[in-house]
């Protein structure tokens, strides 16, 4: 088994597509109640800067090549969480005839954590970041 992350990792969070649920909880985790960056775990404005690339949403099919600009520019070593029923299935867009959805988010970029749920709790989100974090 590999050895957590020995640093403190920061995050930078994808948002392609959904209905903004996922994010709401997402900012509940850098509140005062969970307040994530106490624990050393920090969001970044730039992918340049990230070790973990959180990505919520169907991904649409306009959203799709800003995804794959956004995990490129994520210098190695990195690692992706799908977050959300949206990013790990496709959620309630899931349609093999839908018209405007390009994911889930693993048919477009290598995936290593999914947290599911619609949204995910805050508990779950940490739970996910903690289970990433042992894969590097
Ligand atoms: S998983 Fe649910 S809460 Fe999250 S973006 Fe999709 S519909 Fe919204």
């Amino acid at each position: 088994m590999s050895s957590p992350i020995k640093k403190s990792p920061w995050i930078y969070h994808a948002h392609a597509g959904g209905c903004v649920g996922c994010d709401i909880e997402l900012l509940a985790c850098m509140g005062p109640r969970y307040d994530l960056e106490r624990l050393g775990i920090k969001w970044v404005a730039s992918p340049r800067y990230a070790d973990i690339l959180l990505v919520t949403g169907p991904v649409p099919l306009h959203t799709k090549p800003f995804l794959e600009r956004v995990y490129a520019q994520t210098p190695e070593p990195k690692r992706v969480i799908a977050m959300g029923a949206c990013g790990t299935s496709c959620g309630v867009f899931i349609d093999d005839e839908n018209y405007s959805i390009a994911g889930p988010v693993e048919k477009i970029i290598p995936v290593d954590v999914k947290i599911p749920g619609c949204p995910p709790k805050p508990e779950a989100i940490i739970d996910g970041i903690l289970k990433v974090m042992r894969k590097f």
